[in-house]
């Protein structure tokens, strides 16, 4: 959806300014969120431990998302955060004539999303935007030509954006 795992992880709190909604609010949504996650094992067991160091993670990615988006240093604890899970082993890959399969607990899944977090933050090319919506605090990467991109997702953000402006419009011309 933001164009990074990690990103897709931070970006699992929504309206975080003033009225946040949390998608993993247990660990069976962390273990939902892990097998949607293109790029993951698809099969892994959340404990709770395993869940805060899930929750602490995305905490951290989205502290220094927002760090880049507004150009300032990075939060020393929330590096300290990242660094720390991407230190850890990661997933298996074997390849088979069904493709390539993914496995590994939770704890390596967390390390892969820090790792894939880190890649991309510490890019230089690397846009950093914050959702044009107002009171959706998603942060993405903008990988448009021009850099262009305004919205989160289209599907949740901008469609909503543009029928809002639509109606708008009709409302004007009635
Ligand atoms: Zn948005």
């Amino acid at each position: 959806m933001s164009g990074n795992p990690a990103l897709d992880l931070a970006g699992t709190v929504g309206f975080r300014r003033d009225d946040p909604v949390d998608m993993l609010a247990t660990p069976a949504d962390l273990e939902r969120w892990v097998a949607a996650c293109e790029g993951l094992p698809d099969r892994v067991s959340a404990d709770s431990a395993a869940f805060e160091s899930a929750v602490a993670l995305r905490e951290a990615v989205y502290r220094l998302a927002l760090d880049r988006v507004l150009g300032r240093s990075f939060d020393p604890g929330s590096l300290k955060v990242v660094n720390d899970t991407a230190a850890g082993p990661v997933p298996a890959v074997e390849l088979s004539d069904a493709g390539l399969r993914r496995s590994g607990d939770l704890r390596a899944v967390l390390a892969e999303v820090a790792r894939s977090g880190i890649a991309v933050l510490a890019d230089p090319d690397a846009c950093f935007k914050e959702c044009g919506r107002t009171r959706c605090t998603r942060v993405y990467l903008d990988r448009s030509r021009g850099a262009r991109r305004t919205w989160c997702g289209m599907g949740e953000c901008g469609n909503r954006v543009k029928a809002a402006a639509y109606r708008a419009r009709r409302r004007a011309s009635e």
